[in-house]
């Protein structure tokens, strides 16, 4: 394991830790904090404000403020754009500050934290920025009799709360606040508890950026209170929510008091299918990547992997050296491939399921330990002789844990990748254009990745099928999700 550095950029001190409600940085009314914990040492090194209810009232009234009375809305689309491209610039500008931030408090190696956390976002704010002068209507032939003019526009929706996990705290909070705005929405943004300090960073060059006030709002707070005070709050329009799908469910129960508009980007459990002929040497390192990248702490981790039976070995057998050749460390340390999990409770979390895996009587090919003494490091993972009814098969683990399974026929693999209440991503290596065209279609999965996997692109729509959601971030779609359809008729003559 690579040493902790003790460098200058774990002590610089954090600038914000105060709610962002309407413009302004503000104490919370209980008077709350949450210990923000450094995962690599276990130790907490800063706390923020907590927002509870009634923080998350005031902004929430805030945002309301703003979307019936302020200027977003009704502002230009061209200036909204101006606006969001501006705030893309200002976190490159910042990318240094914020990828420290991210490594500081979800622990991934900070050149992660710079070249998809930082640039993600940068990329999803600029990318944004363009449909806010794009979103149109349609004209409407009518049959009904009579003359009459019949058109269609998209409106905003109104306050949209976001609501978004530790595992890319910064990219999937811009995943969200850029279609939102860009719509002329307002927002209320809350991070998850552990994670909160990109997101008021966020908040800080949203108004360096020129965002009027009450339109970005950032509560850090707990899911219970904060998280499901937004779900419920009566003048909340739209959640927007990413996470376990369990929350999903509560997320969308609370919400039905108005019949808030609510999408959801839950769990998964992709299969990742490697067949005979495909490069293998690519396969396998497209197969450990899947699965080790961000700590296994990626929703659409390839976690089942499927080998076809006569390269099976080699196969698994690469993806187990990659894992063991991965240096674990600090995420501050340049040698670092692999940071510590979020939290002591997520590393129990995954521990307890590698110890049911092998209670159930699944072989651990190499991995299963944890790492040091302090901080939460765990191996990377490959498990084998695995049936489809053990919880590591079947449960979504969140960490750097693979199961391993050799297939030989084609019909009863899709079958057994698909027995899943998941349906988030899937992956296909083969050098085979119509296995790799029927397999997309097969497959009841959000994404399909043939010969590659986990790319990302704001222009391509990306959500789940089954319980991994509701609804689809990125590109035109999710332009629809933070608008309403208003159809206009008038009779003329
Ligand atoms: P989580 O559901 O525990 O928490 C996510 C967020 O919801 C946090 O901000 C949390 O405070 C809040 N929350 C918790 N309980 C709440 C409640 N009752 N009401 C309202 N808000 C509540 O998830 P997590 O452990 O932070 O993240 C891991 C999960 O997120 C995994 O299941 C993963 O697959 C999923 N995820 C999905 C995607 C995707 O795009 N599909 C992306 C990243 C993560």
């Amino acid at each position: 394991m690579a040493a902790t550095p003790d460098t200058e950029a774990q002590q610089k001190p954090i600038e914000h830790t105060l709610l962002f409600i309407d413009g302004k940085w503000e104490e919370s009314e209980a008077g709350g904090r949450i210990p923000v914990v450094n995962p690599a040492t276990g130790e907490v090194f800063v706390s923020v404000q907590e927002a509870r209810e009634s923080d998350v009232d005031r902004a929430v009234l805030a945002a309301r403020k703003a979307f019936d009375s302020g200027p977003w809305p009704r502002m230009k689309p061209g200036e909204r754009a101006q606006i969001l491209w501006r705030l893309g610039d200002l976190i490159q500008r910042d990318g240094e500050e914020l990828a420290r931030l991210t490594t500081l408090e979800n622990g991934k190696p900070y050149a992660q934290s710079q070249m998809i956390d930082v640039r993600g976002s940068v990329k999803a704010f600029h990318y944004f920025s363009g449909w806010a002068t794009k979103v149109t209507g349609a004209t409407i032939p009518l049959s009904t009799p009579g003359d009459y003019h019949a058109f269609t526009q998209r409106e905003a929706l109104g306050v949209c709360a976001l609501i978004v996990p530790w595992n890319y705290p910064l990219s999937n909070a811009a995943w969200k606040v850029g279609p939102a705005l860009a719509a002329g929405n307002t927002c209320v943004l809350k991070p998850a508890e552990a994670t909160p300090l990109s997101a008021l960073r966020l908040a800080r060059l949203a108004i360096e950026a020129g965002l009027p006030e009450g339109v970005l709002n950032v509560v850090p707070g707990y899911g219970p209170s904060a998280g499901a005070a937004l779900a419920e709050h009566p003048l909340v329009d739209k959640v927007s929510f990413t996470g376990s799908t369990q929350t999903g469910r509560a997320i969308a129960t609370a919400s039905l008091g108005n019949f808030k508009r609510v999408t959801l980007e839950l769990g998964g459990k992709s299969p990742n299918i490697v067949f005979a002929d495909a490069d293998l040497e690519a396969a396998s390192a497209g197969a450990a990547a899947a699965i080790f990248s961000n700590m296994g702490e990626q929703c659409v981790a390839g976690s089942r992997l499927y080998v076809e039976e006569s390269v099976f070995d080699e196969v698994v057998a690469r993806v187990a050296a990659i894992g063991a050749s991965m240096r674990i460390g600090d995420g501050f340390d340049p040698e670092t491939q692999i940071g510590p999990l979020v939290s002591k409770e997520h590393l129990e979390r995954v521990t307890g399921y590698l110890r049911s895996g092998v209670e159930q009587g699944a072989t651990v090919l190499s991995g299963g330990e944890t790492v040091g003494d302090r901080g939460f490091y765990l191996q990377p993972t490959v498990f084998t002789d695995v049936t489809p009814d053990m919880r590591i098969v079947r449960e979504e683990i969140f960490g750097p844990v693979v199961v391993a399974t050799p297939f030989r026929e084609v019909d009863d693999l899709v079958d057994v990748a698909n027995d899943s209440p998941y349906g988030l991503a899937a992956g296909v290596w083969t050098q085979n254009i119509s296995r790799a065209h029927s397999m997309s279609r097969a497959l009841r999965a959000g994404v399909v990745w043939v010969n590659c996997y986990g790319v990302f692109d704001p222009a391509l729509p990306f959500g789940g099928f089954k319980e991994s959601g509701w609804g689809r971030e990125m590109g035109y779609d999710v332009m629809q999700h933070y608008t309403e359809n208003k159809s206009t008729v008038i009779k003329l003559g």
